[in-house]
């Protein structure tokens, strides 16, 4: 175990020897543990034209009924204008939890005139971005949602190079997004159309500028050195497929054609395995990582220099004023900064009296009802031993008339005994009498 310790400014490091474990080798088994204990999220977008096959590689991809295709009416299946819609899925894996949100855009590249078609798309990263952007700026911040959209599966249809369309989205979104770009249906290219449909490709992506996510291969470890070549396998021509067939007993995610079988997970026939792969288990994170660092970095900076710029353009035209009207103009605008800071403390000061306040509320809300609940029933248990008490009494009532009504009784009998002994001794004394 070694020792830094670094002496600030004179930075000298001296590694030194511990003499025993101090527990900081655990740290990486923490972040571990709270990030499993957190759960994670991710939000992919699938973008390209209706019927390239995104439903099915989406499921094949994540082994389950994801993505559901019929979210619109019968009546609405090709719709005229893009539509933005985006669904929620909880995944679990091996304990960990994967809070997936899939945003489809059905209608995109499907009209006549698919001018602008990609606007939508872009107004709703956008839009993710300001979400987040509002949420960091909360007093509370431990609880901001992370809805932005970490990467964009971009279909292109099977042919001989790319469309207008799909050159104009690249170009209008990577800036914005990391795009992977997928040729859906690739069982339709013959090995050899495929080797050169992508080397058009890539091509045309480089020629145009675009750029498109870049897998870090330089960060892979020994375990995932199949993946080295991965940029050279872009863009990733992949065969989707919801059918498990049964090939000599084994199962197998395929399509099946007369003259052979496409093996969704067999890298010999397509390349689901490697985007699925580095897709998922190898570059999740780094997704997340580069919307996070890169392209929401550059819409926060676009941002606050849309705001700075005003500033900016007001010092410009100054620069041609009398010093005494400088100095007041300055001043003034000192003012004007110190009145908004005091107002943006204030603000934040009001919040938090507020958010106190309302706390203190729901407490006071909170006593009040269980008092309210005891009194409930202290007046219940009051007017239980009230009934008790006179079922008491009654019964006692009861009891002494029962009492009184068999005393009687024994006088009654005990007369009418007295009385009959006295008539039997009459007739003794009147018979003793007659005979003497
Ligand atoms: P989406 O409209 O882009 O979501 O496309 P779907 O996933 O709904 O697929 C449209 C049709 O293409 C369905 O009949 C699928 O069975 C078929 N399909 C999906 N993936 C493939 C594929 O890789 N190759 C072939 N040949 N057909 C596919």
């Amino acid at each position: 175990m070694v020792l830094r310790t670094e002496t600030p400014p004179a930075v000298t490091c001296v590694d030194k020897e511990l003499n025993g474990y101090v527990g900081f080798a655990n740290l990486p088994n923490q972040v571990f543990r709270k990030s499993v204990k957190r759960g994670f999220e991710f939000t992919l977008m699938v973008v390209g034209s209706s019927g390239l096959g995104k439903s099915t590689l989406i499921n094949s991809l994540f082994l389950s009924t994801i993505y559901e295709d019929d979210n619109y009416p019968e009546g609405e299946k090709l719709p005229k204008t893009v539509k933005v819609q985006h669904s929620t899925v909880y995944l679990v894996e091996g304990g960990v939890s994967l809070k997936l949100t899939l945003v489809d855009t059905p209608g995109f590249g499907d009209a006549i005139n698919n001018t602008k078609c990609w606007q939508p798309i872009l107004e709703y990263i956008d839009a993710k971005y300001e979400e987040y952007l509002n949420a960091e700026g909360h007093v509370n911040r431990s609880t901001v949602v992370d809805n932005r959209v970490h990467c964009c599966l971009y279909f292109i249809s099977p042919g001989h190079g790319l469309k207008p369309l799909d050159i104009e989205f690249m170009k209008q979104l990577h800036e914005k997004v990391n795009i992977v770009p997928v040729i859906g249906k690739a069982d339709t290219l013959t090995p050899e159309e495929c080797v050169e449909f992508k080397a058009n490709v890539m091509k045309e992506i480089e020629s145009n500028d675009i750029k498109i996510y870049q897998f870090p291969v330089e960060e892979l470890d020994d375990e995932e050195e199949e993946t080295q070549d991965l940029q050279a396998q872009l863009p990733f021509a992949v065969v989707g497929s919801n059918t498990l067939l049964d090939i000599n007993g084994k199962k197998l995610r395929g399509r099946m054609y007369p003259w052979g079988i496409a093996e969704v997970e067999n890298p010999d026939h397509c390349d689901f395995i490697f985007l699925r792969n580095n897709l998922i288990r190898t570059h999740m994170q780094d997704l997340k990582d580069v919307t996070n660092n890169e392209l929401y970095e550059n819409f926060r900076c676009q941002k606050l220099a849309a705001v700075t710029s005003v500033n900016m353009d007001n010092k410009l035209a100054s620069s041609n004023r009398n010093p005494l009207a400088q100095f007041e103009i300055e001043k003034k605008e000192h003012q004007e900064r110190l009145k908004s800071m005091k107002a943006g403390m204030e603000k934040v000061m009001e919040e938090k009296v507020k958010e106190k306040m309302t706390k203190m509320e729901e407490q006071k809300n909170e006593l009040k009802q269980k008092h309210d609940h005891a009194l409930k029933i202290l007046e219940k248990l009051r007017q239980e031993v009230d009934a008790k008490k006179k079922e008491l009494a009654d019964n006692q009532k009861a009891l002494e008339e029962l009492q009184l009504s068999s005393g009687v009784a024994v006088n009654n009998s005990t007369s009418s005994l007295n009385s009959t002994k006295d008539k039997i001794s009459s007739k003794k004394t009147k018979s003793t009498k007659k005979l003497f």
